[in-house]
């Protein structure tokens, strides 16, 4: 969310530069209605305007809060930027199949994103990776070490290995103070991923070993037994 001269993210009066969410990006929006919360008696800096909006390349609808910044009263640029209040990057709760502990983080990951605490988001994801890796018995002294054991032990490959390189290297600048702060862009990417992560390791890898194993099943002579390696037990009964 950019533009406007106070970063208000609007650009006229009646559009609003604002994260899309089927785009996936920053697009000008348009607003389709506007409701102000306004009350004299407690403050110009309890105002609050709530907006309609309407992607301007998708038509995807939207509703998004801003609180006023300044007092000057015809300034259409004197509001914060737009925090979204519906739809949620993502509402869709994780499988059942992800640990417990596992899904809390998650969701506190999630909630950070809410309240557009982008920097606590990537924090938040790089200790979940170090959450993967505990649960499969991995515990080396760097997270980095700990990733690579957890490729060797098969959990994750291809391109897995590249998305949890990059989301623990966003953590590491989240965790330490370089005085850029983390975009939205970066934290929504970085909720995705480690969305993707826990799916493929918990959820379609166990779904795949089972696949693999009523095929090795319906494949094998009447009367012999089928071995069944270790490799395809589920990922908490051998770690
Ligand atoms: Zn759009």
């Amino acid at each position: 969310m950019s533009d406007g001269q106070d970063g208000s993210g609007f650009v006229k009066e009646q559009q609003v530069v604002v994260e899309c969410y089927l785009c996936g990006v920053a697009e000008i929006a348009f607003v389709r209605g506007q409701v102000r919360i306004h009350e004299p008696d407690i403050g110009w800096d309890k105002d609050t305007r709530v907006s309609l909006t309407q992607c301007h390349v998708c038509g995807d609808i939207g509703l998004i809060q801003q609180f006023r910044t300044h007092y000057f009263e015809h300034d259409p640029f004197a509001w914060s930027p737009p925090e979204r209040l519906w739809p949620w990057p993502d509402t869709v709760a994780l499988s059942l199949s992800v640990p417990e502990q596992l899904r809390a983080e998650h969701e506190q990951a999630r909630n950070c994103y809410r309240v557009n605490a982008h920097t606590a988001v990537v924090v938040m994801v790089r200790r979940i990776l170090e959450g993967v890796c505990f649960d499969h018995n991995i515990k080396e002294k760097t997270l980095m070490a700990s990733l690579k054991k957890l490729q060797s032990q098969g959990a994750i490959d291809g391109q897995l290995v590249e998305w949890t390189t990059e989301l623990r290297v966003l953590g590491n600048e989240g965790a330490h103070y370089t005085g850029r702060g983390v975009t939205s862009q970066d934290a929504a990417d970085a909720l995705a991923l480690c969305e993707a992560l826990l799916d493929h390791v918990y959820v379609f890898s166990r779904r795949f070993r089972e696949f693999m194993k009523r095929r090795a099943c319906s494949k094998a002579p009447t009367g012999l037994s089928v071995q069944v390696s270790d490799a395809d037990t589920e990922p908490n009964e051998s770690t």
